[in-house]
């Protein structure tokens, strides 16, 4: 039977053997077109020369999660499921044999299994040795079902395999690849010829990374780093930057408010400041003023590392609109973190403190009421506040400059309901993280940027270090002659419950790695911030604790940060809450216990809560494991350093900690891993919109857009 060959964009469901609840699977995952199917690649390959034996296992050089991870074919022969006796995990057992040997297989608290899998079934194990009680085990392996057949799965080298969706499994997923592979009609070239040169074409790419040939190289592979990949890369990312410079060419004919300057009000302004601005300041508020007054609408980002001073140029930006009759927003994560700007500000503006309105979720009825009329009528002309500031009831007289503290904690939607309530307003928004350009590109679309690169004088270097558990006792040491000198100590627990907001994944690997499957039964138990207050009230019986975590309610916490802000108790201890702006430069040391369980570039973040004075200041972790990853940061301060090694080992969306980030989401492309083609598909798409998009390329963004749901970056 011949058929026409069919566009990539012709529905998945003319495949054949598609029935109902398998396309609405495929419909579920996003994969509705064949471009959408073919887009989503095997999650693994398989080497037919990596298999090994049953009988030929042996533990060396396989053991642990940092051992190499070991293929394995066989059938099951056993199957049981039963209760670890101390954890009451459910536990599932099989047996594997090959005719060479067999080998144990366990599961923990995946229960499901006992009934998903089937004696008699093949298997594909992949996981790393471990040595058991009755000899070699794979503990939590990923695995494939190979049916009951006797057929090698291998056809050719590689043996691709596809994630099961639904009620689709892997092998069907396979078939329905090979024949939309041999039905597709290749596509026009829609890729300017400086990214598509050296590159297969789109369906050649396709047909390379499905049905791989032999002479592949199974590492780049695995990798994603074949030019195949690199096509299809190129794909994704060239329409993701074409939408960004389109929005940006849209926002550039925007007309935006001018704020007029004069050497009058920079006198003003200059009266406001309490010390000379850094090299680094100066630059970027000058690039602030140029937006400000150039009739366009600004949308900048505003990078710094920790304690780089990023609030005065904040404050700066806000007083130019303030002074001139408008009014300008700053928002922020936490209430912690909106008191203690408010403090800030109320200090910088002196006799005109009064011009200033905080704004809380968790204010009284008639507080609230009062802060909402000064903000209507315009009296409040620095406005700082919280998600309140999205509320409906929130009307502005004269909203100017939106200023954005530690943006990526607010999604997407949050900030577009925000500016609903002024006309236009220019937005500044500030990364507590410093953030490597090309994800900075992918998160915020076509922001400018404005770097500090410099600290202000008189920092003294943080000193850090490393310590086993065992050897906590050093930390206390410092801590005792720190408090003894009348500085005040952070210290920082892990938040063990998940619901509390302390997002605490940094030891996880990759999705997809599989040292992520590990086991991990033998987790070393946590000591939570109950355990650690007592730990410190029986080492420092003298000193006033106190207390802070995210269950608090909001008034509770404003008490006890003012505690310890006054420096009426000498110790916080504190789980993350503490992360972001929180400034006491009279404390002089922090301790962060189960640093394995924090990010890197959380770690560089909660660093910088110390150092903040003129006194030199200690940074200690406790940590028993990970103790590699975490040499970085008694290496460096260089927090762009640390938060690209950070996004490197985590991914964006870890780093991020929150998906709503509003990253895009890429089929192929990998932001971290193809971070230097974005940086050059971004090129590629100016250059492109200056001579004009051909019709192929227009139609191609059409349908990327709407799949990569583009329009919500803004
Ligand atoms: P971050 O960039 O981390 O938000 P902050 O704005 O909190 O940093 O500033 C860190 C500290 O540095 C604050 O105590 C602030 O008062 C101080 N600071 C800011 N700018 C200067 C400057 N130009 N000279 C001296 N100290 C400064
Ligand atoms: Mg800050």
């Amino acid at each position: 039977m011949s058929l026409a060959p069919l566009p990539l964009a012709t529905k998945v469901t003319v495949l054949r053997g598609l029935g109902p609840a398998r396309a609405a699977a495929l419909q579920e995952a996003g994969l509705d077109t064949l471009r959408d199917l073919l887009w989503s690649l095997p999650y693994r390959y398989v080497d037919r020369g990596s298999l090994r034996s049953l009988g030929s296992l042996e533990l060396r050089g396989f053991e642990g999660p940092e051992g190499g991870v070991v293929t394995v074919l066989g059938t099951l022969q056993d199957l049981r499921q039963s209760t670890t006796r101390v954890q009451h995990m459910a536990l599932t057992e099989a047996l594997l044999t090959d005719g060479t040997g067999t080998l144990r297989l366990l599961w923990f608290n995946q229960p499901y299994l006992g009934r998903t899998l089937k004696v008699g079934e093949r298997l594909l194990a992949f996981g790393s040795l471990a040595m058991g009680r009755h000899g070699l085990e794979m503990r939590g392996p990923q695995f494939e079902v190979m049916g009951r057949g006797e057929e090698t799965p291998w056809v050719r080298r590689f043996l691709p395999l596809y994630r099961k969706l639904g009620p689709l499994p892997g092998r069907v997923r396979q078939r329905l690849v090979a024949e939309a592979l041999g039905r597709a009609h290749p596509p026009d070239e829609w890729l300017p010829l400086e990214l598509s040169r050296d590159l297969p074409d789109t369906l050649t790419a396709l047909r390379l990374l499905h049905d791989p040939p032999d002479e592949s190289e199974g590492r780049a592979l695995d990798l994603g780093t074949t030019p195949a990949h690199q096509r299809l890369a190129a794909e994704e990312l060239f329409a993701f930057a074409l939408g960004v410079a389109l929005r940006r060419a849209g926002r550039l004919k925007r007309r935006g408010l001018v704020v007029p300057t004069s050497p009058d009000l920079r006198e003003r302004l200059k009266a406001y400041l309490p010390f000379k601005l850094t090299g680094a300041q100066r630059r970027a508020f000058k690039e602030i003023v140029a937006d400000l007054t150039s009739g366009r609408v600004m949308n900048r980002l505003l990078q710094g590392d920790v304690g780089s001073g990023k609030t005065l140029v904040a404050f700066l930006s806000m007083a130019m609109v303030a002074e001139t009759g408008g009014q300008g927003a700053l928002l922020v994560p936490t209430e912690v973190l909106a008191r203690q700007h408010a403090a800030s500000f109320q200090r910088l503006l002196g006799s005109e403190a009064g011009a200033m309105q905080l704004l809380l979720g968790g204010m009284k009825a008639a507080e609230k009421r009062a802060a909402l009329a000064r903000i209507a009528s315009g009296e409040a002309r620095y406005v700082v506040g919280t998600h309140a500031l999205f509320q409906e009831s929130v009307a502005f007289h004269q909203l100017q400059l939106i200023v954005v503290d530690e943006q990526h904690r607010f999604g997407v939607k949050q900030r577009e309901a925000l500016k609903e309530k002024g006309g236009d307003p220019h937005w500044l928004v500030m990364s507590a993280t410093p953030i490597p350009r090309s994800l900075a590109l992918a998160i915020f679309g076509d922001l400018d940027q404005s770097v500090l690169d410099e600290l202000p004088p008189g920092r003294q270097p943080i000193t850090t270090k490393l310590h086993r558990p065992e050897a906590a006792e050093r930390a206390w040491e410092q801590m005792r002659r720190e408090l003894a000198e009348g500085r005040q100590a952070f210290v920082v627990s892990p938040s063990i419950d998940p619901s509390d907001g302390g997002s605490i994944s940094g030891s996880q690997g990759r999705p997809g790695d599989a040292r992520s499957a590990a086991f991990d039964g033998g987790k070393v138990q946590l000591r939570d911030i109950q355990a650690m207050e007592a730990l410190l009230r029986g080492i420092f019986p003298d000193e006033g604790i106190e207390v802070v975590h995210g269950r608090l309610k909001a008034d509770e916490m404003a008490v006890r940060m003012g505690r310890f802000v006054a420096g009426k108790a000498k110790i916080l201890l504190a789980t993350t809450v503490i992360e972001v702006g929180v400034d006491v430069p009279n404390a002089t040391v922090m301790v962060v216990d189960h640093a394995e369980r924090f990010g890197l570039s959380q770690l560089h973040q909660l660093r910088g809560r110390v150092g903040r004075g003129a006194h030199r200041s200690h940074f200690h972790m406790i940590s028993g494991s990970e103790t590699e990853r975490l040499q970085i940061l008694v290496e460096t301060q260089d927090g762009f350093r640390i938060a690209q090694k950070d996004l490197e080992l985590r991914g964006p969306g870890e780093f991020f900690g929150v998906r709503q980030a509003g990253l895009p989401q890429f089929q192929v492309a990998d932001l971290v891993r193809d971070r230097a083609l974005l940086l050059r598909c971004r090129e590629a798409a100016d250059r492109a919109l200056a001579v004009g998009l051909s019709e192929t390329q227009t139609e191609w963004l059409r349908r990327e857009q709407v799949r990569l749901r583009l329009a919500e970056i803004s």
